[in-house]
């Protein structure tokens, strides 16, 4: 039996049995896993406060024969993220990234940068007051990106320009920008959107995670980006239909401030 050691982030957690743990988590080194933490629940459980949702952590596992899950044999926390678990919105919008991740991913795949990029999101909620559905919207950019589906929101796919009319459609099958002067009729499954939405998410498509909530926009063009943002990243990922903290966010739009926008 050869032990192994991770680093990694707690994307979900359920219980197994009277005492014990299934997690999924996201490994810098091996992608996603699934672990079996034996006696890690109740308050005088091992590992008790280690192994929640969301937390950042490192572990040794070992395999067993015959098993498609591994076993955790010690665990220790680097960080549990305070910030995000002061506030619902923090919360919810860091649940939605790990559950694309959890959802979306195959499993052992690794991907360094991905790790790298759900680590920036929850660093960048874990600290910052406003702006902070952007950190969200740029780690779905940054997500499809790597899932092979950049998005293209720069230029109408078809003459080049920069879309400057306030009505333009966005193709899911092409992940293109058609601008009102061009005809559409080449795309299938479009959608129509702002330009002024599509200036929002270019900006936020090619900088970096964390520096994605010094951008303000208002309540409307923030929610016609998330429709868009979400139906394209549906389309394109599977599993991801079934997204259960997408509820809370629809929840959350009549409850957040202007300023977590
Ligand atoms: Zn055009």
């Amino acid at each position: 039996m050869s032990l192994t050691k991770a680093s990694a982030i707690v994307l979900h957690s359920r219980k197994q049995g009277e005492t014990s743990k299934i997690l999924q988590l996201y490994s810098l080194e091996y992608g996603r896993i699934s672990v079996m933490v034996k006696g890690s629940r109740g308050l005088k459980g091992k590992y008790w406060g280690t192994l929640e949702p969301l937390n950042h952590i490192a572990i040794i596992f070992y395999h067993k024969q015959n098993r498609d899950l591994y076993f955790v044999s010690q665990a220790d926390l680097i960080d549990r993220f305070p910030g995000i678990h002061k506030q619902l919105g923090k919360l919810t919008l860091a649940s939605i990234a790990c559950e694309i991740v959890n959802r979306g991913e195959e499993k052992e795949h690794e991907n360094r940068r991905l790790y790298y990029y759900l680590l920036q999101t929850l660093t960048a909620l874990n600290v910052h007051e406003s702006g902070l559905r952007n950190f969200l919207r740029a780690f779905i950019l940054k997500y499809l990106a790597l899932s092979g589906f950049t998005p293209n929101f720069g230029v109408c796919s078809i003459c080049g320009k920069a879309p400057i009319n306030t009505s333009c459609r966005f193709s899911l099958d092409k992940g293109a920008v058609i601008c009102a002067t061009c005809e559409p009729d080449a795309f299938i499954h479009c959608v129509d959107i702002h330009a002024p939405v599509l200036h929002f998410l270019h900006r936020l498509s090619i900088n970096e995670i964390k520096s994605a909530g010094i951008r303000t926009v208002n309540r409307e063009l923030g929610d016609e980006a998330d429709r868009l943002l979400f139906l394209y990243l549906k389309y394109h990922i599977e599993h991801l239909d079934q997204m259960k903290s997408l509820d809370y966010l629809e929840k959350l739009k009549v409850l957040m401030t202007d300023s977590s926008d």
